[in-house]
């Protein structure tokens, strides 16, 4: 499928025919600079469109990889046609001329269109895509649904159902805003992670098929043999991977520069729960639970290489795509600066600002429902007593810690059951209601319910 970012349409056709005839699936034909898309009773013409998708033109695209800017990491990937692989706007190979290469926003769409990661650039460890400039609601909400693992666990329907629109109408927004459907993007998503794991561990083989979402190893070589055009294991090179020993993995995930993470860590120090939670020394530490499965996380900034240096130690690889998934979201690693610096900097105030503090990032949480918790202790109590009132919750409700994390990481933070139905002594009464309040929905399913 050819999406190519930056080609300006001329016309603007889509056709629905109703009882058209196609064979079963989405099947495709390249058509002029636009292209048609057919399932088996509706075709939609869909022209490629700077001006409601994307905010890249062909001029950006060739600037960003002539200049290897590592701004628009993430945000375009590069197709090589003499080579049939697809590159990162970093790669350091020499480039292409520019009547080979084809521009697209998303790795999925590169993949769609019949390329190959890069084995030296790595697309697997770009930042994730950003959100497009609020050109679609519903693309950004799907994008980071599936990036919670939304289609690992259900299908399409049920992942429109969720953003109030219809399968068909998903489709077609996410062809139009990423070049790619939702499906393509969610096996990008694995695949990409598995990746992840056969270069930077030493995890089986048939662990990375499971770690990565695909239900048989038979499965997971036929499609990586299809997406890398190699089996996994040629991949793998020999030897033990530093730092990598048993039940512990380390993950280089990058960002796009600039990335104020000196800003972000003295957000993070005054609210870190005593014993679950630690911000020394430039490091960010925590006690992390996944489906009761205890581990331990730890961040640190690698600005050379424009990544954050993520170490887990987690016994059940099958967990670990989430836990990286959660990295992600909590350091705000699918950030554009760019685009924010862009619209922040017409505003005079803000703009002084940007100048003092460039790459801020907003902070997200490991867990929401621990800061629904802090949140409602912030509103009874400064903010170093309500971060002390946390660590008495985790003191008294949390679980020891089963895994080894130094002298100052020992517990978790209690879970929605545990809290529901304490009395939580020495919290101010009104805040005891509301965290027993707010556990009791959650443990329902409600807002602030996520997976773990
Ligand atoms: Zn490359």
């Amino acid at each position: 499928m050819r999406h190519p970012v930056g080609e300006r349409r001329r016309v603007r056709v889509r056709v629905n025919i109703r009882r058209a005839r196609g064979r079963a699936g989405w099947n495709r034909t390249s058509l002029l600079a636009g292209e048609i898309t057919f399932n088996a009773d509706r075709i939609f013409l869909l022209f490629p469109c700077a001006d409601d998708h994307v905010d890249l033109d062909e001029q950006t695209c060739e600037q960003a990889r002539l200049n290897y800017d590592a701004r628009y990491d993430g945000r375009v990937f590069i197709g090589v046609t003499t080579t049939g692989v697809y590159c990162r706007p970093i790669c350091p190979t020499p480039h292409a001329k520019r009547s080979h290469v084809q521009y697209f926003p998303t790795a999925a769409a590169a993949a769609q269109a019949g390329f190959r990661p890069c084995l030296r650039c790595r697309p697997e460890v770009a930042p994730g895509t950003p959100a497009w400039n609020g050109t679609s609601t519903t693309v950004n909400r799907g994008l980071r649904l599936i990036a919670e693992g939304a289609l690992d666990e259900a299908g399409v329907e049920r992942l429109a159902e969720r953003l109030g629109v219809t399968s068909r109408h998903l489709s077609r927004l996410f062809l139009r805003h990423l070049g790619a459907l939702p499906t393509a993007v969610a096996r990008t998503r694995r695949l990409h992670f598995a990746k992840q794991l056969i270069s930077d561990t030493n995890l089986p083989m048939t662990q990375v098929a499971l770690a990565s979402g695909f239900g048989s190893i038979r499965r997971f070589n036929d499609v990586f043999r299809q997406y890398y055009g190699r089996p996994p294991s040629e991949l793998r090179r020999l030897g033990k991977r530093p730092g990598s020993s048993e039940g512990e993995y380390v993950f280089q995930l990058a960002y796009r520069p600039p990335y104020a993470w000196n800003a972000l860590l003295a957000f993070l120090a005054p609210r870190a729960i005593p014993g679950v939670e630690a911000v020394r020394d430039g490091t960010y530490r925590r006690v992390i639970a996944l489906r009761d499965v205890h581990g331990l996380l730890e961040v640190t900034q690698r600005p050379e290489k424009h990544a954050l240096r993520v170490r887990v130690q987690l016994h059940r690889p099958e967990l670990l795509l989430q836990a990286i998934s959660r990295v992600r979201a909590m350091f705000d690693l699918n950030a554009a600066p760019e685009l924010i610096q862009q619209d922040l900097r017409r505003d005079r105030l803000l703009a002084s600002y940007l100048r003092l503090c460039p790459g801020l990032r907003l902070p997200g949480a490991w867990d929401p429902f621990e800061l629904v918790v802090h949140a409602i202790l912030a509103q009874e109590t400064s903010l170093e007593d309500s971060a002390g009132l946390m660590g008495r919750l985790a003191e008294r409700y949390g679980e020891p810690l089963t895994v080894s994390g130094g002298i100052d990481l020992a517990r978790t933070f209690p879970q929605p059951p545990t809290l529901a139905v304490s009395d939580l002594a020495g919290i101010p009464p009104a805040a005891s209601n509301m965290i027993r309040a707010a556990a009791r929905r959650r443990r329902a399913g409600g807002p602030g319910h996520a997976r773990g």
